[in-house]
């Protein structure tokens, strides 16, 4: 049977990035997906946004990080994973969104982001076009940005593997052995594999990987659809992000990608549980009516595709990350929300300082944020 220090449950947006971060620290890195290649889950499924704009230390901290590999990555490794510092943007429609987003500035300036609030006008320069009745101004935040979640994905796949870690696709983890409150084993449905750590990075399926080790995750899928259209020329620079409420749906949001095609997304409401990946007839007649109403601009767009996902969601919004006190090499990383693959790079620095027990004052600090024995009962501002 072989051993290795750490076997790494899920080759997703979290434990790719993850699988990468041990290899570099030498450490002999075993990944286990049933996909037949990295990233196939909900990594693919991402619509590439990346923003440190949260409302929390652990998140915004993480995400800085990430942005901070995502953004140098093709300078350092080659690969160009169609990075773009494109940023985000919050447009206030009334005065009580107004009020929220600048109350959460001040938050968000204590932890150092680099966001500020434009006039209407000024939003306009940005995107040209957008709909200016009753807007108040806009949060804008020009680091956050853009990236492909696949060509992201392959590239920490591929310098995963050049640093030693090894991959098992369409093999799926149905058992784990343990031996006085430790992990001795990992069974597949293929083969058996022993171990020093186990990392369950196993996105919508954490909550069955918890109960083989006798714990409860709260983690539980809800489906989110999103679309592309064909490229065009740019016309408009930042993720618009559409907090308003309309039926159906809490809120809305699309980009222009590095490629130029305007990809978007919306959060159903009520929420969709469960996992069903297949497309439904009421997202793009819904989405394209609140894309409409703000943009008018997007009319002659032809949409090429749509697709459905799920978010991994805890029930407060925030991720699950840490070493569990019942079982103490079992590291859970899991609940990413809608927020898996922009946290996952920096994320996966932070797990592997978890593995080499190598912890931080900050990292410390993130951690909190992401406890897993914490109550739940709070709300992440941006859920
Ligand atoms: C429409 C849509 C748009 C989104 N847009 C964004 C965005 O713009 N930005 C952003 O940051 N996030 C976005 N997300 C969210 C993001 O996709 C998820 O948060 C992220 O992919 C979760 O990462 P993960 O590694 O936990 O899960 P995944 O990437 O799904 O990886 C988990 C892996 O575990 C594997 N697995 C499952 N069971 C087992 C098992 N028994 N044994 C071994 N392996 C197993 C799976 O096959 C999978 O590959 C979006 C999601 C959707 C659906």
């Amino acid at each position: 049977m072989r051993t290795y220090d750490v076997i790494v449950i899920g080759a997703g947006s979290v434990g790719l990035p993850t699988a990468m971060y041990l290899a570099e620290k030498k450490l002999s890195v075993l990944v286990i997906d049933p996909e037949r290649g990295p990233g196939q889950a909900n990594n693919k499924k991402a619509i590439g946004g990346v923003r440190a704009t949260h409302s929390d230390y652990g998140k915004i901290t993480t995400c800085l990080r990430s942005i901070e590999i995502f953004s140098t990555w093709k300078d350092i490794y080659g690969d160009d994973l169609g990075w773009m510092s494109n940023g985000y943007s919050y447009p206030a429609y009334n005065e009580t969104d107004e009020k929220k987003l600048k109350d959460l500035m001040q938050v968000q300036h204590s932890y150092g982001l680099n966001i500020k609030w434009i006039s209407a006008s000024d939003y306009y320069e940005l995107v040209p076009g957008i709909m200016m009745e009753n807007l108040k101004g806009s949060t804008y935040s020009p680091k956050d940005g853009s990236c492909s979640p696949l060509l992201a994905g392959m590239a920490f796949y591929f310098r995963a593997r050049k640093l030693g870690a090894e991959f098992k696709f369409n093999e799926s983890v149905t058992d784990i052995i343990l031996d006085k409150g430790k992990i001795t084993q990992v069974i597949t449905d293929k083969d058996r594999f022993a171990c020093g750590q186990v990392i369950n990075a196993a996105g919508s399926n954490a909550k069955a990987i918890s109960n083989l080790v006798g714990l409860d995750s709260q983690v539980n899928p809800d489906n989110h659809e999103a679309g592309i259209t064909e490229p065009v020329a740019r016309f408009f620079e930042p993720m618009v992000i559409d907090m308003r409420k309309r039926p159906g749906s809490a809120n809305f949001y699309f980009y222009q990608n590095f490629e130029g095609q305007v990809v978007f997304c919306i959060t159903p409401e009520p929420s969709i549980w469960g996992i069903d990946n297949r497309s439904t007839s009421e997202f793009l007649p819904m989405c394209a009516k609140r894309m409409l109403e703000i943009y008018p601009r997007l009319r002659h767009l032809k949409v090429r595709r749509t697709w459905r996902g799920q978010y991994p969601m805890t029930p407060d919004g925030f991720p699950i990350v840490g070493r569990m006190k019942e079982v103490s090499n079992f590291i859970n990383a899991i609940g990413m929300c809608g927020q898996g693959f922009m946290l996952g790079p920096g994320l996966g620095e932070l797990i592997t300082r978890i593995c080499l027990d190598e912890l931080k004052d900050d990292d410390k600090k993130i951690l909190d944020s992401f406890n897993p024995y914490r109550t739940f009962t709070g709300m992440e501002v941006f859920k």
